[in-house]
């Protein structure tokens, strides 16, 4: 999708610190991390949020949570934990409306969320 930020990284025009890609979805360095380790899992679909979900995503939202799994590994938090956190609009504090996971760990996280 034109003008869309992560539209752009998953295409290559812009530049991320890219840790994983196949042809469904791209994982890369968030740029303002929020703990240690802060990645972010996201599909080549434009998908705006949560809320444009379809039936025929969840193969593909499955992927996202897989993948996750996998950087989480890689990265050396999947023994001493991690989070993953889909904020949704507003209230749920989204910035990019392009849907994402953040794959958040490294350190103890506070809990509830602010
Ligand atoms: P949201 O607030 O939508 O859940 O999360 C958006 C995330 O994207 C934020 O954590 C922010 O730091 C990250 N971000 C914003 N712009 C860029 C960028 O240009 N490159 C990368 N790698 N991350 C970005
Ligand atoms: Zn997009």
């Amino acid at each position: 999708m034109a003008n869309c930020l992560f539209c752009s990284i998953a295409g290559g025009e812009m530049e991320a610190e890219i840790v994983y890609e196949d042809d469904r979805a791209v994982a890369f360095a968030d740029i303002n991390p929020q703990a240690p380790v802060h990645y972010l899992i996201i599909p080549r679909k434009h998908l705006a949020g949560v809320n444009e979900i379809e039936q025929t995503d969840e193969k593909l939202i499955g992927h996202l949570y897989f993948i996750a799994r996998k950087v989480a590994e890689e990265q050396g938090i999947a023994a001493t934990g991690y989070r993953l956190v889909t904020n949704s609009g507003a209230d749920g504090g989204q910035e990019v409306d392009h849907l994402h996971l953040h794959l958040l760990g490294g350190r103890k996280l506070k809990w509830p969320p602010g």
